[in-house]
């Protein structure tokens, strides 16, 4: 495997970079240089300077609207834009929904809906998990009923993160009781202005509103927006896991978070230098950094993998864990090296550009990361199951 970029590659990469220099707004870099994540106009703003350069949906192919690029040019597009300070885009529409509209889609479907994902102008969200259907989401119970033609659509889903700035969600939904749990679900596309959608907000451990519960009660959905045919939602749902795959490790973000937290070390006095000075924190940042090398290193042969047109199974779930994980010690860290700085009331002492003081929210947030996405449990069942063959 060749570790070096082409020459072609570090052209692209000279662009991009240039590209984000010019066009991040300064309210985005702040919030990233404070560990924030953007409001919703913020974060709709920014997807949408993103559509009009054509470069919010890079891993759609050309055909589909996509710039068209290889694994590697996405893999740098993604180290630039983190380096920039700009945040991940919404996954919701440009990695999931998109891609199934794509492959599964009817004529009228992707004409309906992917111009809006392309832009930006059209934001989605995700009912899959029910209550008592997370990681066993087969069993998932919000019903969807044939009346003439339409779909009439109850029950409850959760953790719906952005449903409130969503004008549509992608659903899991049984359409038949009488057959194996898996063969009666199916994919439904939900305009979210229907009649009979409630949503009430669920405020997180970092003290925002990311997350919701959808109540359906007796929504009525035209049949067209069945994607697919009846049943075959689960077929759908292995498909979305299965999609875009390089960048699920976080190693950008990670990059970025570890030069900060030094940022923060060398901008803090400490005696007559700055708390950079002593060796127990220097060796803390080193160790993560070793981590993040290795979990880069496994990253590329990711990339390789899916250049060379390799379907990724266990891989995936391997840089989910340990991508997660390390950003949970990454944050941990700032956390413990800020000591008394890192509680939130704490403007004791004066700081550089980055505050010690915001890195509680960031750490609270991302107890999550090892949960979302499919536990890192289940992860682990995953690999047990393809590499390990139990
Ligand atoms: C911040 C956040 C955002 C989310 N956003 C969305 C979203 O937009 N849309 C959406 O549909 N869902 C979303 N989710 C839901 C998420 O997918 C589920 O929380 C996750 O799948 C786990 O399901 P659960 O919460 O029901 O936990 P459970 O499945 O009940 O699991 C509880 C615990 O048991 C463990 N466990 C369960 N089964 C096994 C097993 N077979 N082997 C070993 N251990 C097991 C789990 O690992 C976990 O530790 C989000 C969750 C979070 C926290």
């Amino acid at each position: 495997m060749n570790l070096e970029f082409t020459t072609e590659e570090l052209a692209f990469q000279n662009e991009v970079r240039q590209w984000f220099a010019e066009n991040v707004p300064a309210s985005l870099r702040s919030r990233a240089d404070n560990g924030q994540m953007p409001n919703r106009d913020e974060q709709h703003g920014w997807e949408q300077v993103l559509g009009r350069k054509g470069w919010l949906v890079v891993g759609w192919s050309a055909q589909h609207g996509g710039p068209g690029w290889t694994a590697t040019q996405r893999y740098i597009f993604d180290l630039e834009r983190a380096r920039a300070g700009a945040p991940p885009v919404s996954p919701f529409g440009v990695s999931m929904v998109g891609p199934v509209i794509c492959a599964f889609g009817s004529a009228e479907q992707k004409q309906q809906h992917l111009p809006g994902i392309i832009s930006g102008n059209v934001h989605w969200c995700q009912g899959y998990s029910e209550p008592n259907a997370g990681s066993d989401l087969a069993s998932l119970k919000t019903a969807a009923v044939l009346d003439g033609d339409h779909y009439v659509v109850n029950g409850q889903k959760i953790w719906t993160t952005q449903a409130h700035w969503a004008d549509w969600c992608f659903c899991l939904v049984r359409t038949d009781s009488s057959v194996k749990q898996q063969q009666g679900i199916s994919f439904l596309l939900i305009n979210m202005n229907t009649p009979g959608i409630e949503i009430r907000p669920i405020h997180s451990i970092d003290g925002h509103h990311h997350l919701n519960e959808v109540y359906f009660t007796d929504v009525r959905v035209p049949v067209e927006n069945l994607v697919g045919s009846e049943g075959m939602g689960w077929t759908i749902a292995k498909f979305l896991l299965t999609h875009e795959r390089t960048t699920i490790a976080g190693v950008a973000d990670s990059k970025r978070e570890i030069e900060r937290l030094k940022q923060m070390l060398k901008d803090t006095k400490q005696g007559n230098g700055s708390r950079w000075d002593d060796p127990f924190a220097r060796r803390r940042v080193a160790e993560l950094e070793i981590d993040l090398a290795a979990l880069e290193y496994t990253n590329f042969r990711t990339v390789a993998a899916t250049e060379e047109g390799m379907g990724l199974g266990a891989e995936s779930s391997g840089l989910k864990i340990k991508g997660t994980e390390l950003q949970q010690a990454i944050t941990q860290a700032m956390v413990e090296l800020g000591g008394h700085l890192s509680l939130t009331w704490d403007n004791s002492e004066p700081v550089g550009s980055f505050a010690f003081n915001r890195t509680r929210e960031r750490y609270n947030f991302l107890r999550a990361a090892t949960i979302y996405g499919g536990t890192n449990e289940i992860q682990k069942n995953v690999i047990a199951k393809m590499l390990l063959g139990l």
